[in-house]
């Protein structure tokens, strides 16, 4: 069932049981009134009759009842043993048919008729003229009672209808207002599935509710996605064509050796060795970019020193690489939380390139700045201009390409290390003076 279907359904049910109940309670109320004051004149008029009754024994009693028959009414004398003592005074012969009880004390009571009014009796005990118990009854059909409680019926009958109306109006306004937003985001939402376009919503001239909160988390949504979904396209192109460049040389030395390769010693000693080292490329590309996207994953975080990390990154380098590199800490032992291997990482990124484009020493420090801790990485070498500094963070950027592709980077490594940073809520910094060297420095939280 639709949405607004709904809206309009509930709203005019709640109505229409609001109505009946308030309907229902008014109808009780007045029928209960009038009948009351229907009981009280019949009541005084059974009362004036007894009191004639007693005050005049000489009048005939059928004659003096016949005075006080009321419009619509009957009266009879019953005897202890159910006989009529008198006959039945009555204006419609009809209502000899009524039944009739003998009662030693007053009651009243409705007699209820399906195809005519309701009758009102009244019975009263009175002292006969043998001196025993009779009972006067009074009957009176309750002609106006029940045409005021029919027009009262139909009264409430055509006000419900008439609040209905205005309430089906209002649950449709409802419904379309709360739906047009709504309406508007899934309309958005088609158009971007079927035409692959970022289209957001117009929020101009519109109320701030809830609706306007949802379209507002849509738009911020749609811009994420967008952003996601461009960085992963220049990345899978990037990608693409890093790879191509690899596979063409290997492609080349391939056709090379096949034209004239066997029976060319030196040719052929060449194109393995280039092979070789095209394929060491592409496998190096390929683990970083994997490395890149398994950044991506959660990891887990545990409590490590970052001194000793750092002090075993630069021992490691040391072995392996006959340069000056020196490491000085400000303190013992410096509590970080975050992911051992990742932190590791961009240390070694940083330290490699400190090592591949400068030729001579390479400093680590580990600085203590009150509830931060910064390990910074200088060298001396050719150092990056300042419009390159924010640049080199980017995937596959390389200040320069031939530079770089000799010494084997591929231009992912500062981006790795920015995104390992950002996931510990950490910064990477550079600063560098062309000429001068740089100063790569990361910053994380300490723990105790
Ligand atoms: P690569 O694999 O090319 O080294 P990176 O992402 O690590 O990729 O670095 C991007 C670029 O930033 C490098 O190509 C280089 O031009 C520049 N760069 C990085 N570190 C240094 C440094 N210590 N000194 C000078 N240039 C650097």
């Amino acid at each position: 069932m639709k949405l607004s279907t709904k809206i309009r359904l509930f709203s005019s049910l709640f109505m229409l049981v609001l109505v009946l109940l308030v309907n229902t309670a008014i109808y009780y109320l007045f029928y209960n009134m009038s009948l009351n004051a229907e009981k009280a004149e019949l009541t005084d008029q059974t009362n004036e009759i007894t009191e004639a009754l007693n005050e005049s024994p000489n009048i005939a009693k059928s004659d003096l009842l016949k005075a006080y028959l009321p419009t619509d009414g009957m009266v009879r004398i019953i005897g202890k043993d159910g006989e009529f003592l008198i006959p039945t005074l009555t204006k419609d012969q009809e209502f000899t048919e009524l039944p009739f009880t003998f009662s030693k004390k007053q009651t009243a009571g409705v007699i209820e008729l399906s195809n005519q009014a309701d009758f009102l009796t009244i019975s009263k005990p009175i002292i006969w003229e043998n001196g025993e118990v009779a009972t006067l009854q009074v009957y009176k059909q309750l002609v106006a009672h029940s045409e005021s409680m029919e027009t009262l019926f139909y009264v409430l009958a055509v006000a419900s209808v008439i609040v209905l109306i205005p309430t089906i109006i209002a649950g449709t306004f409802l419904s379309r207002f709360i739906l047009k937003p709504i309406k508007s985001l899934t309309g958005t939402m088609k158009e971007n599935i079927t035409d692959a376009k970022w289209k957001k919503i117009n929020l101009e001239n519109r109320s701030r509710d809830e609706l306007y909160e949802m379209e507002e988390t849509f738009n911020v949504m749609i811009e994420y996605l967008k952003d996601n979904f461009e960085r992963q396209e220049t990345f899978v192109s990037d990608a693409s064509h890093e790879l191509k460049t690899p596979i063409s040389i290997v492609k080349s030395y391939a056709q090379l050796l096949k034209r004239r390769g066997q029976d060319n010693p030196e040719l052929l000693n060449e194109s393995v060795q280039a092979v070789d080292s095209e394929a060491d490329r592409m496998q190096k590309l390929v683990e970083q970019m994997l490395l890149l996207a398994k950044n991506q994953e959660n990891e887990t975080y545990s409590k490590l020193d970052i001194i000793q990390l750092t002090r075993e990154t630069v021992d490691q380098f040391k072995g392996a690489y006959d340069r000056e590199l020196t490491f000085e800490a400000e303190a013992e032992k410096i509590m970080v939380n975050g992911n051992h291997d990742q932190l590791q990482q961009v240390f070694y990124i940083l330290i490699d390139n400190a090592l591949k484009y400068s030729d001579e020493a390479v400093n680590v420090y580990v600085l203590r700045r009150q509830s931060e801790v910064q390990v910074k990485v200088q060298d001396y070498g050719q150092g990056i201009p300042q419009e390159e500094a924010e640049k080199i963070f980017d995937r596959f950027y390389r200040m320069d390409k031939s530079r770089s592709r000799d010494l084997g980077g591929t231009g992912l490594g500062l981006a790795i290390a920015k995104a390992i940073m950002e996931k510990h809520k950490g910064q990477l910094t550079v600063s560098s003076e062309s000429g001068n060297g740089s100063i790569f420095s990361i910053t994380l939280s300490t723990i105790d």
